[in-house]
């Protein structure tokens, strides 16, 4: 026979699991809200072109893509990242003239990207991601991170670690550039044929390089930090000012160089200092950005941002041992014995409209049955309605944790159990 299996690299979030993943979502939304920062929710699939710009030499544009055409329309990806779907919006809606800038939006979704499966790594998985546009301050850098990094503190992560390093102005990063080609040019031969693309394409993300991370040409290679200009120096410092003003630790690591093109000045990444978190430890990166609203047709402004990876914030809890997603017991559970017909929904549905979480007993049953349920649901009322008592259009409502119960009218079930929870107080 068959078996229907999940695609590799995807999976199905069942019950237990998802009620994790609404609390965290909810954890979410709710920092974003204190900092001023709207859902924006952009199509699962753009144009290929929003994605593949001239020139990048990312493996997630080059190798990860999902790319498709159907009835030779124009080619379509299914979006690997969020920024450039985020940003296409921003232009083609022209909230640069509209809104109050910065702009603060912020997405949480599915990416999809054609890699090799592992833990922390999935070709379907989630981003809640944020991108800050139009004002260009070393102040509005430090405020995303501190942004990013308040989610992590409020779910209960301890174990976590930001690292920042910046690629300055557009001249300073000619300047590294030079010197990078310089750098490697004689022993251009010994590196990968990735490392051979970058050469030509960004010679930034040679030190990026998984393959050839501890070949002698990288640890000799030049820094960042010696082809810095004044201007860019002073940016960076003052936002680590800013981090510093804000109590976040943090490092400088001046390797740390984020793929894209479009970088400029600060990038960063946070990272889980969790052993079980292995290679797979960077939950959120990003930086800021220039170039990149031109680059959609709109005026030339600056944006900062980050990504995060959501199963990777899941499995880092799980690792640090924070509960998540508890279900607490229900407030009603309404039993019927014998032929009671739809009074057990009926009373249900009455107080659901009341604010009380409520179930009733489908299927006949005993009554220790039933007390089962009202145990294994940790019902704090249990109502029960019997062929007799009904014959007077009565029941019982009894309070769980006192033992107490009374009779009363069908109708009155609410306001009894209103009743017994003041007295309970
Ligand atoms: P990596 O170096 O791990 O491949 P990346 O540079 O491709 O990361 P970004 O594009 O910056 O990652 O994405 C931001 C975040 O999204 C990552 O830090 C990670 O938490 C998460 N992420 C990226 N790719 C995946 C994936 N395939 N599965 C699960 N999470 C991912
Ligand atoms: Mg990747």
């Amino acid at each position: 026979m068959a078996s229907y299996q999940t695609p590799r690299g995807t999976q199905d979030i069942l019950p237990s699991d998802s009620r994790k993943w609404l609390e965290v979502e909810e954890l979410i939304r709710s920092v974003c809200y204190y900092y001023g920062y709207d859902e924006i929710r952009t199509p699962v699939f753009e144009d290929t072109k929003v994605f593949k710009r001239e020139n990048d030499s990312s493996d997630m544009v080059n190798k990860e893509m999902y790319t498709f055409s159907i009835n030779n329309e124009d080619s379509l990806t299914l979006r690997p990242e969020g920024t450039a779907g985020v940003i296409r919006s921003f232009v083609q809606h022209k909230m640069y003239g509209i809104m109050e800038m910065p702009a603060k939006l912020y997405y949480m979704g599915e990416m999809f990207r054609y890699e090799r499966p592992q833990k922390g790594r999935y070709r379907q998985f989630n981003q809640f991601g944020i991108e800050n546009i139009g004002v260009k301050s070393p102040l509005v850098d430090a405020e995303v991170i501190a942004l990013g990094y308040s989610i992590l503190k409020a779910l209960g992560l301890s174990q976590i670690k930001v690292v920042l390093n910046t690629l300055g102005d557009d001249e300073s990063r000619a300047n590294y550039r030079a010197k990078l080609k310089e750098h490697f040019a004689p022993c251009l031969d010994e590196l990968c044929a990735d490392c051979k693309r970058r050469y030509e394409q960004n010679p930034l993300r040679l030190l990026d390089c998984k393959v050839d991370k501890d070949h002698p040409s990288m640890m000799s290679a030049p820094k960042m930090e010696d082809s810095l200009n004044e201007e860019s120096k002073a940016y960076f410092n003052e936002v680590l000012k800013a981090l510093d003003a804000l109590e976040i630790p943090y490092e400088i690591d001046d390797r740390l160089v984020r793929g894209l093109d479009y970088y400029t000045h600060t990038v960063f990444e946070v990272v889980s200092t969790h052993p079980e978190s292995g290679s797979q430890a960077t939950v959120f990166a990003g930086g800021r950005y220039d170039g990149l609203v031109e680059y959609f047709g709109g005026p030339q402004m600056s944006g900062v941002g980050f990504a995060m990876g959501m199963e990777r914030l899941m499995i880092l809890a799980e690792a640090e041992g924070i509960a998540l997603g508890q279900r607490e017991g229900i407030d009603v559970y309404v039993m019927g014995l014998g032929n009671v017909g739809t009074v057990p929904l009926e009373i249900a549905t009455a107080c659901r409209a009341n604010g009380f979480v409520s179930e009733f007993n489908i299927t006949p049953r005993g009554l220790k049955a039933q007390f089962k349920s009202v145990d294994r649901k940790q019902a704090k009322f249990a109502v029960i309605v019997g062929e007799t008592e009904l014959e007077q259009h009565m029941c019982n409502v009894k309070h769980i944790a006192s033992q107490k119960q009374v009779s009363c009218d069908i109708d009155d079930v609410v306001d009894t159990i209103e009743l017994l929870m003041k007295e309970g107080e």
